[in-house]
């Protein structure tokens, strides 16, 4: 069983990635930057998306485990104080992680400029947001049009995702055992000449869409926590990706248990 660690930067996250090399060391676990079979993320879910995306190019072969040392997150589930248990359980799972994994849909992106086709992945979601004016868009689903957008942009996000960003543009939450993505609206302009439906809509795999942006207008291609301004955007095309991302999940969370203890809490009466 070969591991590696990402942690956030904090003393305690720092702290915490000490402890587990050593408590992996006396397990019989081999550090590996280059093939690891499971990459554990010590800090939040943002640390989860930073080490998705160092280890992308290598989805097929990794599962990811999160540690969170702030808050309960969707994908940092495991407490600091439960790391030497994680630790027993990834060393006794070994050989047998595959029993363990959970697969998760990402969205794929083809993002076209006048320089070419650049594709992208995404464990949350991407934006495309107007830099500096109103973002005026033509969305096109499965090459029919659908509606022109102006507004501030549009987010389209994973189930997994979709507590994220997408849940404070009143986007639907989503089970990720649902292969989907959600297109949710920031801010459009709806009046007596402005039209965009308002309610965010959920694609199936199989479906697309198309963002073409108006000529030459100065956008922001927001990918999870990256973010990149564009002057040449012809189209961003998105889609259900036919990849997956793997969670090892040594002991059951369910998704709406996650939910419940993130938003709700145990306070409501
Ligand atoms: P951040 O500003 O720390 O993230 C914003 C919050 O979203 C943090 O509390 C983060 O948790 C949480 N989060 C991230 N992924 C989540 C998920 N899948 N489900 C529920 N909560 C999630 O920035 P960051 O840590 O680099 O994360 C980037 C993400 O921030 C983006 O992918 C986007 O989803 C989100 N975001 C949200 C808004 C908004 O809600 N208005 C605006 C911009 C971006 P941690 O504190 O544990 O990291
Ligand atoms: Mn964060």
């Amino acid at each position: 069983m070969k591991y590696f660690v990402l942690d956030r930067g904090d003393s305690l996250s720092r702290s915490l990635t000490g402890q587990f090399h050593a408590l992996a060391a006396s397990r019989g676990m081999q550090l590996s930057e280059d093939e690891p079979d499971v990459v554990l993320s010590i800090g939040g879910d943002g640390t989860m998306l930073h080490a998705f995306h160092v280890f992308k190019e290598r989805l097929d072969s990794i599962a990811f485990v999160g540690i969170h040392t702030g808050h309960l997150g969707f994908f940092a589930d495991w407490k600091a104080d439960e790391i030497e248990r994680l630790a027993n359980l990834m060393a006794e799972s070994g050989s047998r992680l595959q029993d363990k994994i959970v697969k998760y849909p990402l969205v794929k992106i083809e993002l076209t400029t006048s320089f070419g086709v650049e594709t992208f992945l995404a464990l949350n979601e991407f934006t495309l947001k107007g830099a500096d004016a109103t973002l005026v868009a033509q969305l096109n689903i499965n090459d029919s049009p659908f509606e022109m957008f102006r507004g501030d942009g549009i987010c389209i996000s994973t189930p997994s995702g979709s507590t994220a960003y997408n849940k404070s543009l009143g986007g639907a939450l989503i089970h990720p055992s649902l292969e989907a993505i959600q297109i949710a609206e920031i801010a459009s302009i709806n009046n007596r000449v402005y039209r965009t439906i308002g309610s965010s809509l959920i694609l199936p795999k199989h479906h697309h869409c198309d963002i073409v942006p108006k000529k030459e207008q100065k956008v922001v291609l927001t990918v999870d926590h990256l973010a990149v301004p564009h002057t040449s955007v012809l189209n961003v095309r998105s889609m259900v990706a036919e990849r997956k991302v793997s969670f090892a999940r040594y002991r059951p969370f369910p998704f709406w248990n996650r939910v419940r203890e993130a938003f709700v809490g145990d306070d409501v009466k």
